[in-house]
């Protein structure tokens, strides 16, 4: 590092510092004065020099020293950690952050360490179900990129030759659900780190202790390998406030905020570089041309994974007439079970919607079918996975999105109009689409007109985001800004270095 580069490194620690932030500053912290203030800023900005000069050393540095939980009393004080991180991990080879990765898959895909988080989420937050918690925290350390995704262009000719690099941002503010607490860390923190950048994160107040352990489990792995200490942080106790001192500090470079609409427009609206991966409200087609017996399965498949948490899960079926009543056939032979009578489908709306039938009622969300018929007084086994019931078009189950394993079953006269309500009730998310069927006509023409970030075709939903299907896993799908199924390269800066009339060997 130069010392135009120090001094930038310096300039933007003490950037925050020069602009008043009373809203920002949490009123748990004890009062600081200014000079007690600048004082540990100045042991941060020491620390951060005394390091430089003694280059690759600040990357491989004592595991012992840096060992620690990742977890700060205040977003401010994780956000020093992150940005001295920062300034340290510059000097880290490609090598190490390789074996950084490699370690945060290490420990994940470690038996052990996947059952205890897949049962800490279930338990903590009271939503989804502990096997696929498995398969999606697997999935999340084994299939999300590494450094291989960040693959540098190269033009050469007369001029020379330029090459395009991919380059870290700086610290990136991760904001994290309650839905796939653990998953979305375990994606995020190896996307994010490959790309040069260090994280905070800021989970959903709900699924905070598996949130907390997870950001543990990296700090202690990490810090077994040498790297500098809190590349990976976060919050002792998350909450609306510290996200909120998050997106406004001016020493987080980027956002990237996972989770519903609201969370979303907040981070484009921050005036930073911002990732937003949004709500969705995936319909099924199914025409007439599919293979009903497989379309059913693959419907209840990935309509109950996690119980229907996951955002590309199926949320609306939407058949045409013809081969309506086979299908719904074959879904109760694959574990659904078909709620007829209006006063408990009433029963039900009542139940699982909120008070102005706008939204789930979140005592339900990511519940099991047999929890929820249970709470009519229908007593089901463990094979039934799925509520059907068949609604209109406009039913609040067909137009919100339920995160729960209460399908909505529409029946239409052709595959034309089936994809104009898919298209109606996707309520332009440009999340995810599912269709069953063997005209490859009506399949092409569904993907241009629903122009979702994932369509999938004769598979269940979760084949999209890597789990059946082909290519990588994520679990931040960005439709609202268009990056679509992060990886590393999303989180990266686009540089150009210019060789000028040599090089070029050709
Ligand atoms: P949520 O929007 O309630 O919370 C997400 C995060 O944002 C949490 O950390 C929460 O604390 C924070 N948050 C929410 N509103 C906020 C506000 N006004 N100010 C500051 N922080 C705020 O969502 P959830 O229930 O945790 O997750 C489910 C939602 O996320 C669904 O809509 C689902 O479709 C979506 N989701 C999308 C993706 C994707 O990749 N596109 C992945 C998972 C979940």
């Amino acid at each position: 590092m130069n010392d135009i580069e120090i001094a930038q490194a310096v300039s933007t620690i003490l950037s925050k510092f020069t602009k008043a932030t009373p809203d920002t500053a949490p009123a748990a912290v004890p009062a600081t004065s200014d000079a007690a203030r600048v004082e540990s800023l100045d042991d941060i900005v020491a620390k951060a020099l005394a390091q430089q000069t003694s280059g690759r050393a600040a990357c491989a540095s004592s595991p012992v020293a840096n060992a620690g939980t990742g977890a700060f009393e205040t977003m401010d004080e994780a956000i020093s950690a992150a940005v001295l991180a920062q300034v340290q991990y510059r000097h880290c080879s490609m090598q190490d952050r390789t074996s950084f990765i490699n370690g945060i898959r290490d420990i994940f895909l470690q038996e052990e360490v996947l059952c205890a988080i897949s049962r800490m989420a279930v338990d903590e937050t009271g939503m989804g179900n502990y096997e696929d918690k498995l398969i999606k925290n697997r999935v999340a350390a084994l299939k999300t990129p590494g450094l291989e995704d960040l693959a540098t262009r190269a033009i050469t000719g007369d001029g020379g030759l330029t090459l395009i690099e991919y380059s870290a941002f700086g610290v990136i503010g991760s904001i994290t659900p309650t839905t796939n607490p653990t998953e979305t860390i375990i994606n995020n923190s190896i996307s994010m780190l490959a790309a040069g950048n260090t994280v905070v994160f800021s989970p959903h107040p709900r699924s905070r202790k598996v949130s907390l352990y997870a950001v543990e489990l990296i700090n202690n792995k990490l810090a077994e390998l040498g790297a500098p200490a809190n590349m990976v942080v976060t919050v002792t106790k998350p909450s609306i406030d510290n996200t909120n001192a998050m997106i406004n500090d001016p020493r987080i470079n980027m956002l990237v905020a996972t989770g519903g609409p609201a969370i979303v427009k907040t981070v484009m609206s921050s005036g930073k570089k911002a990732i937003g991966a949004g709500a969705g409200n995936p319909p099924a087609v199914v025409d007439e041309t599919a293979d009903i017996e497989k379309a059913a399965r693959d419907i209840i498949k990935g309509c109950s994974f996690d119980n229907n948490l996951p955002c590309v899960a199926e949320k609306e079926v939407i058949v045409v007439n013809q081969v309506a009543d086979y299908l719904i056939h074959c879904m109760k032979k694959s574990g659904a079970y078909l709620l007829c009578d209006k006063k408990l489908i009433q029963q039900l709306q009542t139940l699982v919607l909120n008070e102005k039938g706008t939204g789930p009622n979140t005592g339900f969300v990511g519940k099991d079918a047999r929890y929820i018929l249970q709470q009519l007084g229908i007593t089901v086994g463990d094979d039934i996975k799925v509520i059907l019931i068949e609604t209109e078009k406009t039913h609040p189950f067909v137009v919100h999105e339920l995160m729960m394993p209460v399908l909505p079953v529409v029946r239409v006269d052709n595959v034309d109009e089936a994809i104009e309500l898919a298209v109606k009730v996707e309520h332009g998310n440009r999340h995810t689409a599912i269709m069953h069927s063997t005209n490859v006509e009506k399949l092409t023409k569904m993907a241009r007109l629903i122009q979702t970030t994932i369509f999938v075709k004769n598979g269940p939903s979760y084949a999209g985001i890597g789990v059946g299907g082909e290519g990588h896993a994520t679990f931040t799908i960005a439709g609202p800004t268009g990056e679509g199924l992060t990886s590393a390269r999303a989180f990266a800066r686009h540089r150009r270095c210019v060789m000028v009339e040599a090089l070029n060997i050709r």
